[in-house]
């Protein structure tokens, strides 16, 4: 069967009380929503009251970051288990901002995605992707098949549990800067072709979505979701205006 297209909102933005707002409205517009998988990411601070006010709601809540370690707490860190405790049906893992800002590098983020695994019940969002010059040297494809192996590399996976890759080029997130389907597509499709090679052609397609994250809006969200190997996007600024939200989510299905 096939799996739903996948809408991850990252709110990064909002105040805690923008977001409340915010949740109450998405509550409210998605409540009998079926046609796509969506997924709102609040500030850690907001998950709670966000979870709560999204029980009952086919929106699930996602974190935006998460700690490598159960057992040896880390100051100012939020482990896995801590999340699902507070309702966290998935999680970001390598976003752009945190490998660049926090110096995240793959070994990090395969630690963080191992850790998120052993809890179960939370669907790791693991963020890849590539800068301008290593896009315009043509090393993309490299770039992003070291970074999903790296990642990858010590995961052994049951039937239950999902994982998806985002594929966030880093010169297209925030920037306005959208680009080509079709490159998006290629990309995609490099990374599926990796994650069968790895897993087989039957888990990855009932286990793993591949989604693009980078300046997507309701206007330009169609012409990557009609794409093959394209499962959902990622979207940042867009996602904290309920009914831009909307219409992107209701855009999955047609
Ligand atoms: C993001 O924050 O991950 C993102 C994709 O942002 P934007 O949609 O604003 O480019």
């Amino acid at each position: 069967m096939k799996q739903k297209k996948l809408v991850v909102g990252n709110w990064k933005r909002p105040t805690i009380k923008e977001t409340e707002i915010l949740a109450k409205k998405i509550k409210e517009k998605f409540s009998s929503f079926i046609d796509a998988d969506v997924v709102v990411c609040p500030n850690n601070l907001s998950i709670l009251e966000v979870s709560k006010i999204l029980e009952e709601s086919p929106v699930k809540v996602g974190a935006q970051n998460a700690y490598w370690e159960e057992k040896n707490p880390c100051t100012g860190e939020t482990p896995p288990s801590m999340l699902l405790e507070a309702n966290c049906r998935y999680v970001i893992l390598g976003h752009h901002e945190r490998r660049h800002v926090f110096k995240e590098d793959d070994e990090m983020v395969k630690n963080k995605l191992l850790s998120v695994l052993r809890v179960r019940d939370i669907v790791p969002i693991i963020c890849i992707g590539e800068t301008l010059d290593e896009l315009k040297s043509g090393r993309r494809d490299y770039v992003l098949l070291e970074q999903i192996q790296h990642i990858l590399s010590d995961v052994q996976l049951n039937f239950n549990q999902k994982i998806v890759v985002n594929y966030s080029p880093i010169w297209a997130i925030g920037t306005g800067n959208v680009i080509n389907p079709k490159e998006a597509e290629e990309a995609a499709q490099v990374i599926k072709i990796n994650l069968r090679e790895v897993f087989g052609y039957d888990l990855v397609n009932s286990n793993f979505k591949v989604i693009y994250g980078g300046s997507i809006n309701s206007e330009n969200v169609h012409d990557f979701v009609v794409q093959e190997n394209i499962d959902g996007v990622l979207v940042g600024g867009a996602s904290v205006d309920a009914d831009e939200l909307y219409k992107i989510a209701s855009l999955m299905s047609k």
